[in-house]
């Protein structure tokens, strides 16, 4: 399954993700995909952009602001003084993606390098909520995606390759599957042969969780939003939006690619591959039942 930005934005919106994983954990085995908090991808762009123009200074401010609200969140989900374990490793993230724009900010800003630097939204939230699983009493734990999700070269829209990504999903996915414990893998992100990190393109946590669904055989692949499911149109925008119980993989596809923001086209294809189910749900209201896309 895979929670959005959105839903993982504040510690409420955290919590309420973990109940709503662990309904579904004491029946079967869960993988988990997140995507950054909400808006901090964009503010990561604005990093690589300030770089580009030599606005050092700016681009560390925004980067300790990022770290300020994951510091906040995290104690806020967690109020034990054993989070500030997670802290540290927070802290780690931060000091490596600056000492990185440090390294490079002589250097042309590649596509490689701004892949690097916008991978860190996913980096900094798979921690707290693999914490926050642990805190409500479940066994979890962070996977980084640029060790698991091996990719083409094409930075910034790179495309997952299956047979290499099953040889790392073996070693590090299943042995934690088999053993029940959830790992909270980074959306978005993979690598390349020569161990570049690459990103799948904007809103690509949902081709990352549907490779996995591919790759792991999973029974159902479950996108849960901050809406009810797949609607006409966009219902924070328009009242009217009728919503969709249930959509032939093709058609969401279309819908989709016309411009629905609710799922990254892409996604649809690996699913489709095994007739694996996709259930879009609302975090907010996980008992109405969302839209069902399938065969
Ligand atoms: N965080 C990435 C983005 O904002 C990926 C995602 O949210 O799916 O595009
Ligand atoms: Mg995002």
């Amino acid at each position: 399954m895979k929670f959005g930005g959105a839903s993982l934005s504040t510690a409420h919106g955290m919590l309420k993700a973990c109940q709503i994983v662990k309904e579904y954990w004491v029946k079967q085995r869960v993988v988990l995909v997140v995507s950054a908090m909400k808006g901090v991808t964009d503010r990561l762009f604005e990093v690589a952009t300030l770089l580009e123009n030599k606005q050092i200074k700016k681009a560390f401010f925004i980067i300790d602001e990022i770290k300020k609200t994951h510091i906040k969140t995290l104690h806020e989900v967690d109020k034990r003084l054993q989070a500030v374990k997670i802290e540290s490793e927070l802290i780690n993230l931060i000091s490596r993606l600056k000492n990185f724009i440090k390294n490079v900010s002589n250097k042309k800003i590649t596509r490689a390098r701004i892949d690097y630097i916008v991978s860190f939204g996913e980096r900094l939230s798979s921690p707290i909520v693999a914490n926050a699983l642990e805190m409500c009493g479940m066994t979890a734990y962070p996977i980084d995606a640029s060790f698991i999700i091996a990719t083409n070269s094409r930075f910034g829209n790179a495309v997952p390759l299956y047979k290499e990504s099953q040889q790392y999903i073996n070693q590090i996915l299943f042995p934690l599957i088999k053993n029940n414990v959830i790992p909270v893998v980074t959306g978005y992100i993979g690598f390349t042969h020569g161990g570049c990190t690459t990103t799948l393109g904007r809103g690509g946590s949902d081709l990352t969780a549907a490779y996995l669904a591919n790759l792991l055989s999973a029974n159902a692949l479950y996108l849960w939003k901050d809406v009810e499911g797949f609607y006409s149109e966009d219902p924070h925008k328009n009242k009217k939006a009728k919503l969709f119980t249930k959509l032939s993989y093709k058609t969401a596809r279309n819908l989709a690619k016309k411009g629905a923001k609710i799922i990254y086209y892409k996604a649809l294809t690996p699913v489709e591959k095994k007739h694996i189910p996709i259930y879009i749900k609302s975090f907010i209201y996980p008992e109405s039942s969302g839209t069902l896309v399938a065969d």
